[in-house]
């Protein structure tokens, strides 16, 4: 039976597959409407992300996540049972300069999760609807939002994608923007007839983020299971470093001794510009001083967030322009977590379909 619908069913191109765009999705696609999901990388999640390596994975984006708000639990526990699994990060320690422990573990106020068997399991389970629909475009990016020309009604997407090929979406009565808040910005800049710049947008400040994932498969030797600190996650005070895990201490990874590091937002604003090289050997410099771990990495590699953690909010859930059919979301709406992406997806979904 077709279910009662109080409005009409529309076409709606989202922008963006990470968190935010695939719940929006999601939710829209319950409601009836016809939804295309366009996203610039080969994998959907954005930075919730799986850096694969002979070594194994990391973590590279999202180390864990917390569900405060009932209807992110419903949503995991309904879709994705089998890939979220507490991680007992109640071990996280806050370091002090020189690494050493300056506060005990504080008994932990709410679980932590990751998905498994890799962080970017998640999104992929939330992105396998829409992929068998033929409602995913995984390589492709938006480069521009202009009226449809048979229809000026309706929204066209300007589309790159696999060897440079560009295509035209036509078509869509409304149009998603999931992305991050500097690339909303850049986009509707560049595109035609769209809205001003809602000025609440530019105020939102998110900061950058090196993240250095290093491998040390020797340290699985016979009697030797770990290098280094007995804790597997720290928070820490060092001034090019904010965050340390041991990868191997989460459920459903491999063995393999591994390290995940997250540069501070500050040193990482400071020395955006540096090459990857010096970013690399700065970083590895100062997990030696913090781990006490000197040996030299099998793995060694750096990536750079440029839009990573959100310092100044919007202070809303999204942004609907009604005019237009243009909506934004993502986690800089409201938060830097995976969370805040979920809520503001599902935010915007919800106020798209009532109207
Ligand atoms: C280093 C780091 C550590 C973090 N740690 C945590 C943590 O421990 N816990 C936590 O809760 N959160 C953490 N976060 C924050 C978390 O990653 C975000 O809150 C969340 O993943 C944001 O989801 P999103 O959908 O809003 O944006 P994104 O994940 O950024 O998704 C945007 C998507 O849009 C795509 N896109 C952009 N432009 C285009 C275009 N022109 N065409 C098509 N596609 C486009 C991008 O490729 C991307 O996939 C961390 C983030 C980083 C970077």
């Amino acid at each position: 039976m077709t279910p009662h619908r109080p409005h009409p069913s529309r076409r709606i191109a989202i922008i963006g597959a990470g968190i935010a765009g695939l719940a929006c999705a999601r939710t829209l696609r319950q409601a009836g409407h016809d939804v295309a999901v366009f996203e610039a990388e080969p994998s959907p999640g954005g930075r919730m992300a799986t850096v694969q390596t002979a070594f194994g994975g990391f973590d590279a984006g999202v180390q864990y996540f917390t569900v405060r708000d009932e209807r992110f639990m419903q949503a995991l526990q309904a879709t994705a049972p089998d890939v979220v699994r507490r991680w007992s990060a109640n071990a996280v320690r806050v370091l002090d300069e020189r690494g050493r422990v300056a506060e005990a573990a504080p008994p932990a106020p709410e679980s932590h999760w990751v998905a498994v068997p890799a962080m970017d399991s998640l999104p992929w389970r939330w992105a396998e609807p829409l992929a068998a629909a033929g409602a995913l475009h995984l390589d492709t990016r938006v480069t521009r939002i202009a009226r449809d020309r048979l229809s000026p009604t309706r929204w066209q997407l300007h589309t790159t994608g696999h060897g440079d090929e560009h295509l035209v979406h036509a078509g869509f009565d409304h149009v998603v923007l999931a992305v991050t808040a500097s690339q909303a910005r850049e986009m509707l800049q560049f595109s035609e007839q769209l809205a001003a710049l809602p000025p609440a947008l530019a105020a939102v400040d998110v900061a950058p983020c090196w993240t250095l994932m290093l491998a040390y498969p020797n340290a699985a030797q016979p009697g030797l299971h770990t290098l280094g600190p007995q804790w597997n996650a720290a928070r820490s005070t060092h001034h090019r470093v904010s965050w340390l895990t041991r990868e191997s201490s989460k459920p459903g990874r491999t063995a393999v001794e591994r390290w995940t590091v997250q540069a501070s937002a500050a040193w990482s604003r400071e020395h955006e510009r540096d090459d990857p090289a010096r970013a690399n050997a700065k970083l590895l410099r100062a997990f030696a001083e913090i781990t006490g771990i000197h040996a030299t990495p099998a793995h060694a590699e750096v990536r750079l967030w440029r839009q990573a953690r959100t310092l100044v909010p919007l202070g809303r859930t999204h942004l609907w322009d009604d005019a237009r059919g243009i909506g934004l979301c993502g986690d800089w709406c409201i938060g830097s977590r995976v969370e805040d992406a979920f809520v503001s997806g599902l935010a915007l979904a919800l106020a798209m379909d009532e109207r």
